[in-house]
């Protein structure tokens, strides 16, 4: 068993769907066993913030770390994307507060990804899995995540809107053992499912400050009558978004455990309290 980073750097621009700010992020190798972090390249003293449950700080629409000032908004993609392609170690330098969003999916982090290609590591310290033995569960409403022993790691989600363009749909993913399949498979059929929206959602969010570098080039936007801006990537884009989420947002745990991952109509709020959880059992 192996570690990896990146064989070289990769370097992307864009505009973050809630501040509408506009920043730089170059994703650099980085030592075994450091992990995933952030550095502030544009605050003095470039702060570090660790891209790791302690140190998440906010929720709401999208997963927020760091504190006050120095903080990252938006990593759930970028941080699902280097996950997913099995980069351990990556020290992720950006010049503002919000990831870019780019279209809106992990489809360009996972290609930039491949392209560059990964360095194999020696091992530091265990990278032995947590594996679940009794199921877990956070829920709110009739919503919920849960965690069930399983022999390998595995995400299924599902979703349930009124509007009939969405409506009811359920998808499920899972680790394939070795690094490279999972990783095809990840790029394959996940990275690619974008960001969606509700037509009726966007003033109401756009008047309370979010989503102000929303557009219809970077969020599939669903009305009454249908998607304002089709082609779909995939039937079920949607459902095969919220588990790019749920992988971007667990992968804050370091390695996944080993567990069937079970969520219905969650959000990033429920995803880190299910990782949460998980850390105390660790502990
Ligand atoms: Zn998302």
């Amino acid at each position: 068993m192996q570690q990896h980073t990146l064989a070289a750097q990769i370097t992307q621009t864009g505009v973050g769907l809630h501040s509408g700010v506009s920043t730089h992020v170059r994703i650099l190798p980085a030592e075994a066993g450091s992990g995933r972090y952030f550095v502030r390249v544009d605050l003095p003293d470039l702060p570090v913030v660790p891209a790791q449950i302690a140190a998440v700080s906010q929720t709401v629409l999208s997963t927020q770390l760091g504190k006050g000032e120095v903080c990252v908004r938006t990593v759930e993609h970028l941080l699902a994307a280097l996950v997913g392609m099995g980069v351990d170690n990556a020290r992720i330098e950006i010049d503002g507060p919000e990831v870019p969003l780019l279209d809106g999916s992990a489809k360009e982090w996972t290609a930039s990804i491949a392209q560059v290609g990964l360095l194999s590591q020696p091992l530091t310290g265990s990278k032995v899995p947590l594996v679940v033995q009794q199921p877990i569960w956070v829920y709110q409403g009739d919503a919920f995540v849960c965690a069930l022993p399983a022999p390998e790691t595995r995400f299924s989600y599902g979703i349930d809107f009124e509007l009939s363009a969405i409506g009811n749909q359920w998808h499920s993913w899972s680790l394939i053992g070795n690094l490279e399949n999972t990783s095809n498979s990840f790029a394959a059929e996940i990275a690619p499912a974008r960001t969606f929206g509700l037509l009726h959602q966007i003033e109401h969010l756009q008047q309370s400050g979010l989503i102000r570098g929303g557009t219809l080039d970077n969020a599939l936007i669903c009305g009454p009558d249908g998607w304002l801006n089709p082609p779909l990537r995939f039937a079920n884009e949607p459902v095969r978004h919220k588990i790019l989420d749920l992988v971007g947002d667990l992968s804050l745990l370091g390695n996944f455990p080993i567990a069937h991952f079970l969520a219905y109509k969650a959000s990033h709020n429920l995803h880190i309290q299910m990782a949460q959880k998980i850390l105390d059992l660790e502990s």
